[in-house]
């Protein structure tokens, strides 16, 4: 920042009073900040620590985007975003980037094949058309190049597939910008502020910023934030590595996400080559992002053992990356107010999947905090009381 901006920056803080601050400007911040100016409330201010916005979880993401999840709060998720996504042009004005080719989800056994069914049969009763249960024959004709002596069927739901996070995350702050939204960057929300046990306020590097209402959409750094609230929310951060390959031709165009159930390997297209991920069960929490070179080796024992032309892929380790998932107990986000503190609310633990979810939870966060509820979910059931309360939901459809 130059010390214009950062002078500009710190007389405007000093004096600031909003009603609403939101902590963080990635995708699930941004997307709240557009649905509550969608929603008419203008009077919100955005604080992101970095000067460049993408730097947290969502500028390393896989960008992958489903409807095929297992509990009905992750489905109807979906069904509000993906539609989203699609439109993103004509209701945001900026691309998000949307690319339909799909989730093929390959079964290598019977539990897996019943685990299925039996998502497909919510997803059918929640709305969704676009799923379908496949044969082991329809998962080889889909993608001839996957190993098939184990394959016992599949799943697969073709408005599935993949969006440009940045450019959703972009245009979402744009739009409530243009609404009336104002975004700071450079600015680190060091402490939040209350007085009788409601929110007044947060601290920051530049001063301080009285408001009525926090929102904690600061990502895996949403405990640290969350502890500065004296709120204990539950989530740990998580390494999430993914290679990218060389350009690999002859396999079927448009190519879905494939994932192999039987490993948790999954690989979808990237330019003229793969983007392949997995989630090595060795991994330990953490907020440590260097790319490790030996992981190339391992996904790449799951990659061929899968689809055996895979041994002919080129990869340059110098091009893996890292990132981090926000883990939350039971694999599902945390959203809504938390009971410790009047006025403060979460947006956080998204598991993996706060790209796809990101629409959604800028709806319902807005909603719950204009009008206390939510007409998309029944909010309760993702409310940070469900850990105190024994109300877990088991999500085992995790990638
Ligand atoms: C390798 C990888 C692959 C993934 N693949 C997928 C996928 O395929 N599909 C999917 O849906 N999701 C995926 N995810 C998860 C997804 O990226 C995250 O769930 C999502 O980006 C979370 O967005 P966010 O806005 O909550 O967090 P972030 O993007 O991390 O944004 C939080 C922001 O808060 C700022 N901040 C933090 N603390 C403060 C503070 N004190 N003051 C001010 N600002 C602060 C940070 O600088 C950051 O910009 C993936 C994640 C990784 C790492």
């Amino acid at each position: 920042m130059d010390t214009k901006t950062e002078l500009l920056t710190r007389r405007l803080l000093m004096s600031e009073t909003s009603e609403i601050v939101i902590i963080g400007a990635g995708i699930v911040g941004s997307s709240i900040a557009y649905h509550l100016t969608q929603a008419g409330f203008r009077d919100v201010l955005v604080l992101e620590r970095e000067t460049r916005l993408g730097l947290g979880s969502t500028g390393k993401s896989m960008g992958g985007v489903r409807a095929q999840f297992a509990t009905d709060v992750n489905i109807q998720m979906s069904l509000y975003s993906i539609p989203l996504f699609a439109q993103f042009e004509e209701v945001i004005g900026s691309p998000s980037g949307y690319k339909p080719h799909g989730y093929l989800f390959v079964a290598t056994n019977e539990i897996h094949k019943a685990y299925l069914g039996a998502n497909y049969a919510r997803q059918l009763e929640l709305g969704l058309k676009s799923a379908e249960l496949l044969s082991a024959e329809d998962v080889v004709r889909m993608v001839p190049q996957l190993r098939s002596d184990d394959i016992v069927g599949g799943s697969f739901c073709s408005t599935d597939g993949f969006v440009d996070p940045n450019s959703v995350m972009t245009g979402f702050i744009k739009k409530a910008q243009e609404r009336g939204a104002t975004l700071q960057r450079g600015v680190e929300v060091t402490g939040v502020i209350s007085e009788h046990g409601r929110v007044a306020g947060v601290r920051t590097g530049r001063g301080e910023v009285s408001c009525r209402v926090v929102v904690n959409a600061a990502g895996p750094w949403a405990g640290l934030v969350a502890k500065s609230a004296g709120v204990d929310l539950p989530i740990y951060p998580l390494r999430r590595m993914l290679v990218p390959t060389e350009p690999f031709a002859g396999l079927p165009d448009p190519l879905p996400m494939v994932i192999d159930m039987s490993t948790g390997f999954h690989f979808r297209p990237e330019g003229r080559g793969l983007l392949m991920a997995w989630n090595d069960r060795e991994e330990q929490p953490g907020f440590h992002t260097g790319f490790d070179p030996e992981f190339v080796e391992k996904i790449l024992t799951h990659a061929v053992s899968r689809v055996p032309a895979f041994s002919e892929l080129q990869v340059n380790p110098g091009r893996g990356w890292a990132g981090l998932y926000s883990m939350s107990p039971d694999h599902h986000a945390i959203l809504g107010p938390a009971p410790e503190l009047e006025g403060f609310y979460c947006a956080n633990g998204f598991s993996g999947h706060g790209v796809m979810h990101s629409p959604a939870t800028g709806r319902i966060v807005s909603d719950l905090i204009l009008t206390g509820r939510s007409d998309l979910i029944d909010a309760q059931l993702l409310g940070i009381r469900r850990f105190s309360e024994g109300r877990m939901i088991h999500e085992s459809a995790l990638l």
